[in-house]
């Protein structure tokens, strides 16, 4: 399986059907989303996944990579950060 860190080995990837297999250590993401903006959420994510592809390889990622497909993965199912999350507002915020 291989391990990758960040996007910019591969500027694009593409994971057609991708199945979700694994993920560990969570934790409480900070996230925006252009589908809903001006909004902050938090929200639980993994920060190691792994994935596995139509064609049969698997592949682990870490943060920042890993949070940004959890987040495009819930797009795939209808779901944003309004079903997943907890918005964040300023009145919340301990300065
Ligand atoms: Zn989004």
């Amino acid at each position: 399986m291989r391990y990758d860190n960040y996007f910019n080995k591969e500027r694009y990837l593409r994971f057609a059907n991708a199945k979700f297999l694994t993920g560990s250590r969570e934790f409480f993401s900070i996230e925006g989303c252009l589908s809903i903006p001006d909004k902050t959420f938090g929200v639980k994510r993994f920060e190691d996944i792994a994935l596995w592809d139509d064609i049969g390889h698997g592949r682990m990622f870490l943060p920042p990579a890993s949070i940004v497909i959890q987040h495009e993965y819930d797009h795939i199912y209808g779901k944003t950060l309004l079903q997943t999350g907890l918005e964040i507002r300023n009145e919340d915020v301990i300065q």
